[in-house]
This record gives C-alpha cells, structure tokens and sequence, in this order.
C-alpha cells in the first residue's frame, strides 16, 4: 500500500492511474477503524481498480472542541488493516495540508441541513461538505463510498455533488453492527464497560419503532412511545427520535404514501453521542 502525506505526492501517483485508464473509488474516513469503515473499502475494492481510503480528522466539522480532542487516533493500527486488506492508496494528511488558508465557505443545504444533526450540531454538516469538497478535488474519484451509519451526511454528500455538478458516482453502504446491534463506531471505544453494555438500547428501540410500524402504528403514537422509553432509561439523554422521508430527511405524519420512511436516533450516553438510523417500512 502506498501512503502519502502531501497532495502533491498522491496527485501525481493518481495522474499516472489515470493515464492508464484505471477507475479510482475512494473511502474518506476520520481513522480509528473498524468493520464499518473496512466493508467501505470492500465496495471500493469490488467496484474500482484503485483504492484510495483517507484518514483525517477534520477539525472544522467538530461543534465541540472537547469532542475533537478526544476523539481517537490509531494511525500505526489503521494503516495495518488497511494494508491487510489490500486497499491501494492511503492519503493521510496534516492539518495545515489540508487547510493551508482560512475556510470560509459557506454552503446552503436548504432543510437537509436543518433537521435532526444539522439542528443539533450547528456547522457540522458545512465543515463536513468542505473537507469532503476538497478531498473530492484532490483525489478525484470516479466512484465514493459512504456509510449509511451518517444517513444524513450521506443526504448532504449527494447533494454537494449536485450543487457542483461533479462527476463522481456515491455509493451508500449498509450499516455494519456488533453480534447485538450496536452500529460500530469509532466513538464506541470511548464507551465504559457498562457504558457498552447500555449501548445496545438504541439498536433495540429503532427495532421496536420498525416492529410498531408493521403493526399498523402511526409515526406519531411510534415517536411518543420511543421518547417515553428514553426518559424512563437514566442512562440516556435523548436529542432525538424522528421518522422521516429518506429522501428528504422531512418528519412524516403517516406511512402511507411513503415509499422510503427511516427511524432516526441521537443520544448522549454519558459523555458519548451516539447515532443510528433503520429503515422503517410499515
Ligand atoms: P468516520 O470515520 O466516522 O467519519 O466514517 C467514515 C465513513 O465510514 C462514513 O462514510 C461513515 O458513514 C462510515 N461508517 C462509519 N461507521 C459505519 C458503520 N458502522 N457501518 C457502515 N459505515 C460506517
């Protein structure tokens, strides 16, 4: 596997894929990782002839700062399963790399910035669509594979494409689980031992929202239910449960009519904020 530092480097390693009429699929990543972020670069694997995965935490997507500093960092561990599992290209940046001015872009996603994390996590989602905007310019990929773990950053990702036409096909990718349904994620090592154990709540609650919807409840009699569940457990401090349109990430009031509903969950355990999302068909 080669890794790179500098765009210099990593561009000029590309041009010459290019010259030889290879496909690039490209994984950008924030490291620490797992099963969820390995089975991106399996699609990548499968669907391209070169396989650049990116690990950089991206200071200017983090609301808070707290956060950003703890979040983890296992680059020697990282590049390891990379390279195990034959991904091609690792471009591992520095800050100033990546942002060697001021970032003053200001991006408008309309409503798919305003609900649910974009209501929560004010900047997010703009810090987000830069970094993925510039990794996009510097890699220039045919294909971009996203988890849909971050349903909703996957939202928004569609539609920076579109806002910059860019020639660039996105693939959404399955949620990847531990064997009781907690969604992996690199926060989840920050979880204590009874913390994990806690964890598998969410998971339970989403497959009970689906099970209530299939029983004919509506979305509304569903999110009271779940929300009622949340302030019984102690453990969690619910931001939200919604159930929404997957295209449009709006509240929906009933099932019928709608061909794609999802469950959307943020809670706090402890100090740890944890996502999940499931589709939700009645
Ligand atoms: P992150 O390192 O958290 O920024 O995630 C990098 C990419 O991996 C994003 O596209 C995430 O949606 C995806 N990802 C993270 N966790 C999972 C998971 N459990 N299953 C599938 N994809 C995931």
């Amino acid at each position: 596997m080669r890794v790179f530092q500098s765009i210099k480097g990593l561009q000029s390693f590309l041009d010459d894929i290019r010259k030889q009429n290879k496909t690039i699929g490209f994984v950008p990543t924030m490291g620490t990782l797992h099963q969820g972020h390995l089975s991106l670069v399996e699609e990548s694997l499968k669907g391209a002839d070169v396989t650049v995965c990116s690990i950089f935490v991206n200071p200017i997507q983090f609301n808070n700062k707290e956060d950003l500093d703890k979040y983890p960092r296992f680059i020697e561990k990282d590049t390891k399963m990379l390279e195990e599992i034959g991904c091609h290209v690792l471009f591992n940046p520095s800050v100033d790399e990546m942002y060697p001015e001021e970032v003053s872009t200001r991006y408008d996603f309309g409503e798919l910035e305003t609900v649910m994390e974009g209501a929560f996590r004010p900047g997010h989602f703009n810090g987000v669509a830069v970094v993925v905007k510039r990794l996009f310019d510097i890699v220039d990929p045919d294909y971009a594979y996203f988890g849909e773990k971050d349903f909703q950053q996957l939202a928004i990702i569609r539609k920076l494409v579109d806002i910059h036409k860019l020639p660039i096909k996105i693939i959404g990718c399955d949620i990847i689980r531990e064997e009781d349904g907690l969604a992996m994620s690199s926060r989840n090592l920050r979880l204590t031992e009874a913390q994990r154990q806690h964890s598998t709540f969410i998971y339970k609650e989403l497959m009970k929202a689906k099970s209530m919807a299939i029983n004919g409840e509506s979305p509304d009699v569903i999110r009271s239910s779940i929300k009622k569940d949340f302030e019984e457990n102690t453990n969690f401090k619910l931001e939200y449960f919604e159930i929404s349109e997957a295209l449009t990430l709006l509240p929906i009031e009933s099932f019928q009519g709608s061909s794609s509903a999802r469950a959307f969950i943020a809670a706090f355990l402890g100090e740890i904020r944890l996502i999940d999302n499931i589709e939700i068909n009645s």
